[in-house]
């Protein structure tokens, strides 16, 4: 017997995910043969043993209220044993052994929950948003709205099985977007340098505003007889990470702030490997609640993926083999001087793919 006190329960990072797995799934782990879309939202894998494991893929807002992920749980303690996960998109899966029991699940999700059930293999999966104006410090926009209101106008390519490739949106409330990049994107823009309000300004003796600053703009300054910091305003180029550090430094504006679309993100290994999105349209209103310019927009380049791309091209690859000149004649967006990409450094501080750090 050691003399060692037992070890106190870990209390940080994230949590041991097996006790958590679907019994099937722990039974079968890393024994997995085959799986199939059996349609719409409906998954099947079929394990070595040949015991099949049943997914259904329902949509979700993110932001749920206590009593929704009750009334969630509800379903899942009667036909999943009580087991149900949240991908990173916000899908929610329910997992289940019994196939007689995948219609009445789906019936229970729609009719009962009111969500819709989708998401899987060629069709457009639940968007990946950010925080917005109800947990973040930072937002210019609400990304869960304007996501609501997207996702209202795509419901029929969630639902759908037949789109040339999957395609996967994202929609981040500040150029910091956490929202990360996708097929299509939607980020704010903010259009001029942060406006300082020197009274919330405490500078410390190195203030770390000044380090966050991508481009050296922030620099220590005094004012009125007191340390605070100046912008040097053409340094800057408006992306807001200052606003994050600093309440003092406001950038958002609900005047000038605007959205744009960027395309042909990819994380994906397969084919040509993860690819980095590009600017297809900007200055969109930031017009809440239902922000009609930004869904109007996603609209016509997914309208446009459809129309143009072969089986399997994901949006990137559409674009790469059609090339951008067709592509801004097939969404009708303007080409402009801002599409061009010249910042010279790039090529010595870009992570160029996922496959390739320099
Ligand atoms: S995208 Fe920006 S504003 Fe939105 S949640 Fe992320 S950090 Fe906050
Ligand atoms: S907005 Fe960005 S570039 Fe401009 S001062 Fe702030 S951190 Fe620097």
């Amino acid at each position: 017997m050691s003399d060692q006190p037992p070890m106190a329960p870990r209390n940080n990072g994230a949590p041991d995910f097996k006790p958590l797995l679907h019994p099937a799934m722990a039974r079968n782990y890393g024994r997995w043969k085959d799986h199939q879309i059996l349609g719409r939202g409906v998954y099947r894998h079929i394990a070595e043993n040949g015991e099949e494991l049943f997914t259904v893929r329902a949509g979700s807002p993110r932001m749920l209220s206590v009593h929704k992920v009750r009334r969630i749980c509800d379903i899942a303690d009667k036909y999943c044993e009580g087991h149900l996960r949240f991908t990173t998109r916000n899908n929610i899966e329910f997992l289940l052994t019994n196939p007689d029991d995948v219609e009445p699940l789906i019936r229970e999700i729609e009719d009962i929950l009111e969500m819709p059930v989708g998401g899987t293999g060629h069709s457009i999966s639940n968007i990946l948003h950010t925080q917005g104006w109800l947990h973040c410090n930072l937002p210019g926009t609400d990304a869960s709205g304007s996501v609501k209101a997207i996702m209202d106008t795509l419901i029929e390519e969630f639902r759908a099985t037949d789109l040339p490739q999957r395609l996967k949106i994202s929609a981040s409330c500040c150029q910091i977007n956490c929202g990360a990049h996708a097929d299509i994107a939607v980020i704010l823009q903010h259009h001029h340098p942060p406006k300082l309000d020197h009274e919330r300004i405490r500078s410390c003796e190195l203030p770390k505003v000044v380090t966050i600053c991508p481009v050296a703009a922030i620099r220590p300054a005094r004012h009125d007889g007191r340390d605070t910091v100046e912008v040097v305003e053409e340094k800057c180029m408006y992306c807001g990470a200052c606003h994050g550090q600093c309440a003092g430094l406001e950038i958002r504006d609900a005047e000038t702030d605007t959205l744009a679309i960027w395309v042909g993100g990819k994380s994906a290994n397969t084919r040509k490997g993860p690819s980095f999105m590009r600017l297809a349209t900007f200055g969109l209103p930031n017009n809440p609640p239902r922000w009609p310019e930004v869904s109007g927009a996603v609209r016509r380049v997914v309208d446009a993926w459809k129309d143009g791309a072969r089986e399997y091209e994901r949006v990137g690859e559409w674009i790469e083999r059609v090339g951008w000149k067709h592509f801004f004649e097939a969404t009708g967006f303007e080409f402009t001087k801002y599409h061009i990409d010249n910042y010279r450094f790039a090529r010595t501080t870009f992570n160029t793919s996922s496959q390739v750090r320099r």
